[in-house]
């Protein structure tokens, strides 16, 4: 029977036992309480049928879980060293792949279409490794891949940004780039004492289903962007300032503040204040000039 590596003791014997020494530069954090992986597990709906990705298998705590409850699971590590330690952990699992590398250069498509069938939808769960959370879920959103809910813990501060409404403190370019493409809900908050070793920053667990079509329509999405990072570039400054100082120049001005009277967008607000719905608009306006 495998060893439960949500008990404390047994990930300390498992690490002593392939004198592992944990990377901080990986954000090596490992979990080691029973009920957060399971929540972790059911917050994702994983069930016999489920495909699920794993990033950051790390000594296979969470993998183990997932691994009891779904069809299949492919884990995807950078950290080689921990080969003969996953195999110790999970070797009473014949339905889980891992592929050691970096997530962010392997080619997903590629991994996905070995391990699962054509129609296949995966689940992606993971505990992050939170040096390259915004990274790594941009490149799950972005890429095309047959993904239809993300379940990870990350920074709870990186959730909240996650999740944030116009108005909100958090809220800025990666809320909108996030709710663009996924339905994003933090499902729980989780206390440092839960990882070994534990890390300087407090967690959340954030689900993001992601949408079939995407949050509103827009003619030109690389515009419809770079306005948005236009809008947020100094966040004490208004819009038509960031507007002028980022996108445009002084000399716009004027046909400016006519696109945003039509659009009904006051000139003087902040950019922090506006919807998507609204940048949206904005944005299919000015088109590449104003
Ligand atoms: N899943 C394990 C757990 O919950 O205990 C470990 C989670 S730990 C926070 C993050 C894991 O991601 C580590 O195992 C680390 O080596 C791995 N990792 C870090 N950067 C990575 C990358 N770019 N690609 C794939 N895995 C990465």
């Amino acid at each position: 029977m495998n060893k439960r590596m949500s008990s404390p003791k047994t990930m300390q014997d498992v690490i002593r036992k392939h004198q592992f020494t944990l990377k901080k530069s990986l954000g090596q954090n490992f979990l080691i309480d029973e009920n957060i992986l399971n929540n972790i597990a059911s917050a994702a709906g994983i069930d016999g049928d489920s495909y699920v990705l794993e990033i950051g298998p790390g000594a296979g705590a969470l993998t183990q879980v997932l691994a009891a409850q779904a069809k299949k699971v492919i884990a995807v590590e950078i950290d080689r060293r921990l080969e003969p330690v996953l195999s110790d952990t999970l070797q009473d699992f014949d339905n889980v792949s891992i592929h050691f590398g970096d997530v962010l250069k392997l080619d997903l498509h590629q991994i996905i279409g070995e391990e699962c069938p054509a129609d296949a939808s995966v689940t992606v769960v993971a505990n992050l490794p939170y040096y390259v959370t915004t990274p790594i879920l941009m490149k799950l959103l972005t890429a095309g891949l047959p993904i239809n809910t993300i379940v990870v813990m990350i920074q709870k501060e990186v959730a909240s940004r996650l999740q944030a409404d116009p108005g909100e403190k958090s809220y800025g370019s990666l809320s909108i780039a996030v709710q663009y493409m996924a339905e994003p809900k933090i499902v729980m908050t989780v206390p440092k004492t839960v990882f070994v070793p534990q890390p300087n920053v407090d967690s959340a667990v954030i689900r993001l289903d992601v949408r079939k079509e995407k949050k509103v329509k827009v003619a030109d999405e690389d515009f419809f962007f770079r306005l948005i990072r236009a809008s947020f570039a100094q966040r004490r400054k208004t819009l038509m300032n960031n507007l002028v100082n980022n996108l445009y120049d002084k000399t716009q001005k004027e046909n400016l503040l006519r696109v945003l009277e039509r659009v009904g967008i006051d000139p003087g607000r902040r950019g922090e204040t506006l919807s998507i719905e609204e940048f949206a608009r904005l944005s299919d306006a000015l088109g590449d000039r104003p």
